[in-house]
């Protein structure tokens, strides 16, 4: 339930309102100053309360049921965009974010080579995972904390902050230090008590679609990390599971603009997961965009035919060179930019 407060009152007068219902019903309420209104979002069991009895003080103007299960994450609670700040770049808003680099961690060389090039074409933060959640236990794991250590090694080298996978809540306190941006992948989307865990962080997260999520269920999975006092989330598409199996997935385009309807959080695309397929990252890229997302997460390697994971999704350095130019040209028409690599 929202209560949007009446233009002529004031913030004392406000802030009295709150304390009257919060003392009164057994909700959490969160106040938020959009652009022109003040909104009360109730947080609780709302079911019991009467409507038109808040309708009538003289300080309300409108009161309103939330059909959908989701608060924090809701735009009826928060009408602005969320823009999320890490390390002077922005994620959301004007500026589209350029997540890039390899699947996998692989050596000191690789990542480095990778990160300087990546950095110079205009991307904005580093990816590369460190632990892979892979579906068979023979193929390669991941580097692990050897990993991480070698991202921070491409951090300090290029100054992009860090995006990369978690995959067990025991490692929460390592990624709160290490990492800029813990990615939470399509497998632990609904892994509950790890996202209960993140919500505890202060640390923005990258929370990518399930394999097999309703967009419903995906913003609920953000739901989790933002009850827990954690409002920095960034919702990722990166393809679902579908009849289709020309393509690794189905990229789900209008994903992004059911979710910009339904919630205020940053929505990125990933088109490489969302395809497996290089010659298909480029056009895709062009659609997130046109479709009105707030960034890309495109996987580059250095020699593709030799990597030990998603090889035949990953771009080289040069095909991704091309492809940020060409993105800058269709972020200029949406009226949006690119700011990395200027
Ligand atoms: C990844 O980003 O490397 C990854 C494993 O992605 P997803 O969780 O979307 O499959
Ligand atoms: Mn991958």
């Amino acid at each position: 339930m929202i209560v949007v407060t009446k233009h002529s009152t004031s913030e004392e007068e406000i802030l009295k309102l709150m304390e009257e219902l919060q003392s009164t019903y057994p909700v959490q309420i969160q106040k938020i100053t959009g652009s022109g209104c003040t909104v009360l979002g109730f947080i609780g069991d709302t079911s019991t309360i009467d409507m038109m009895q808040i309708q009538e003080d003289r300080r309300v103007e409108r009161v309103m049921r939330v059909s959908e299960p989701f608060k924090k994450a809701n735009r009826a609670f928060h009408p602005d965009d969320t823009i999320i700040e890490v390390g002077g770049r922005k994620i959301g808003g004007k500026d589209i974010a350029i997540i890039a680099g390899p699947c996998s961690v692989e050596s000191e060389e690789q990542i480095v080579e990778v990160a300087e090039a990546v950095k110079a074409s205009g991307a904005t933060f580093l990816r590369g995972g460190a632990y892979k959640p892979r579906t068979s236990p023979y193929a390669f794991q991941g580097l692990e904390e050897d990993g991480l250590e070698l991202l921070k090694i491409a951090r300090e080298k290029t100054g992009l902050p860090i995006v990369t996978e978690i995959m067990n809540p025991h490692t929460i306190d390592k990624f709160v230090e290490d990492v800029d941006i813990i990615q939470v992948g399509a497998r632990n989307m609904q892994n509950f008590s790890m996202l209960k865990e993140l919500g505890q962080t202060r640390k923005p997260i990258l929370l990518k679609r399930g394999l097999s999520s309703t967009i419903e269920e995906w913003i609920m999975a953000a739901e989790y990390i933002m009850a827990g006092g954690n409002e920095q989330v960034i919702l990722c598409e990166r393809g679902i599971r579908t009849f289709e199996n020309y393509t690794r997935n189905t990229l789900d385009l209008s994903a992004i603009c059911a979710v910009k309807k339904l919630s205020h959080l940053p929505v990125i695309v990933d088109p490489s997961h969302a395809t497996g397929m290089k010659f298909m990252v480029e056009p895709m890229c062009m659609a997130a965009i046109a479709a009105g997302a707030d960034g890309v997460i495109i996987e580059v390697h250095n020699n593709p035919a030799k990597a030990l994971c998603d090889g035949a999704q990953s771009i080289t350095p040069e095909d991704f060179e091309r492809v940020i130019n060409k993105m800058r040209r269709y972020t200029a028409l949406e009226e949006r930019q690119i700011s990395g690599g200027r």
